[in-house]
């Protein structure tokens, strides 16, 4: 990385660029290439001794990997990072990297579940421990730490619950008590929130999600302090979960619109939120830019607008809601979000089944909660399609 860019945003997402070939070519090729060659023995044992910051083999670094990750450090204000097959490779290769036998997590209780089953079912085989607290109650944080936490960890907002997490009083107690503090930041996306501001050390994303954008690539990325980073560039080094440099390509060309779709994706949401909340048919719906969002104010604070999900219930449980989904006609019954293409599901049934009802509850998941990511269809189209399936 080259320090902190003083261009914007937007420009930096479409001009951060691979330096040009000797064919000049105006848009950044791919590099599918497993390997790169030496000029020389000497240029060859200087690059493996690291003398060199060069490219060696594409399960370390890749031109299309590094341009994709320099233009998230950009975005998200970070000194270094590195690239993975997919969000899930970027949750556990940077917590195994950084994470010794006996370490303990205190996590937000709302995580991803993938994530929530990462702690749950494998970290206990490297007696990895984990805490969760409720993220309305910050408090309970310091209470959680034991001489062996090591590591903080949340996303904001939470999926399906879109609840938020106030990132700069979780930034304080990490400082204080000299936690590493990672935050999920792909709900939000880097354009709406960056949690280095805030104090996290590290910043994950699903690259699958709001940074694709069109449902095409999985990929992950991990952000934030160089020292970290590079622990966990080592761990990745040896252990392969490396992005394809032709999803790294995809993902890079799909940042340099992200600004736009996800200033219509909020916007559409956002008015697909103030329509639910009269509506006749529905007993609540959250959107964290709604001022009836009880985090609404942290929302304001730490980020640009409220994203792409919102929640809400249908009335009369998980009959009426089972008729909603089976009348839904133009939305895609689907698990992804932060599609071009809007999508319902119903957490209840799919991706939260496994969980008890009570368990369930605890993450704000009731029988007939809807999850809509409301995608960049015109609205009136979006909004029409869910009206008539509530009637
Ligand atoms: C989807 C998602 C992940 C996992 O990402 P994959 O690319 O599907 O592996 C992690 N965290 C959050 C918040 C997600 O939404």
């Amino acid at each position: 990385m080259k320090g902190k860019s003083s261009k914007k945003f937007e420009t930096q997402a479409v001009r951060i660029q691979t330096e040009r070939t000797q064919f000049l070519e105006h848009s950044t090729p791919m590099y599918l290439t497993s390997s790169f060659v030496f000029e020389d023995a000497e240029d060859m044992r200087a690059s493996f001794a690291e003398e060199k910051d060069r490219n060696i083999y594409s399960r370390y670094s890749n031109p299309n990997s590094n341009e994709f990750v320099e233009k998230v450090c950009q975005m998200e204000g970070a000194e270094a990072g590195f690239a993975f097959a997919s969000g899930m490779a970027a949750v556990f290769s940077t917590l195994a990297a950084l994470l010794e036998s006996g370490d303990h997590i205190i996590s937000a209780g709302n995580i991803f579940g993938s994530t929530h089953t990462l702690f749950q079912n494998f970290f206990p085989k490297w007696n990895i421990g984990h805490s969760y607290f409720p993220i309305d109650d910050l408090d309970s944080v310091e209470r959680l730490i034991t001489p062996n936490t090591k590591v903080i960890y949340a996303e904001s907002p939470t999926n399906p619950g879109v609840d938020i997490v106030d990132l700069e009083a979780l930034g304080a107690i990490a400082k204080k008590h000299q936690l590493i503090l990672i935050i999920d930041n792909c709900f939000a996306s880097p354009y709406l929130q960056q949690p280095i501001q805030f104090g996290a050390d590290l910043v994950i994303h699903s690259g699958t999600k709001l940074m694709d954008g069109q449902g095409r690539v999985l990929a992950g990325i991990t952000v934030g302090h160089a020292a970290l980073i590079d622990k966990v560039y080592r761990f990745a080094r040896i252990t392969g979960p490396a992005l394809s440099p032709f999803n790294a390509w995809v993902l890079s060309k799909s940042l340099e619109t992200l600004a736009l779709r996800v200033d219509r994706h909020c916007e559409n949401a956002l008015r697909l939120a103030q329509f639910l909340e009269g509506h006749a048919k529905v007993n609540w719906v959250k959107y964290p830019f709604l001022k009836s969002h009880p985090q609404y104010q942290v929302a304001k604070k730490q980020m640009k607008a409220g994203g792409c999900v919102v929640a809400f219930e249908v009335k009369g449980g998980i009959k009426a809601g089972q008729t909603f989904f089976d009348a839904i006609r133009l939305l895609s019954l689907s698990a992804n979000l932060g599609d071009s293409r809007s999508i319902v599901t119903h957490p209840a049934s799919t991706t939260h089944s496994k969980l008890t009802k009570e368990e369930r509850l605890v993450s704000g998941i009731t029988d007939g909660m809807v999850r809509v990511s409301v995608g960049l269809e015109h609205v009136d189209d979006i909004i029409a399609d869910i009206n008539q399936a509530l009637g």
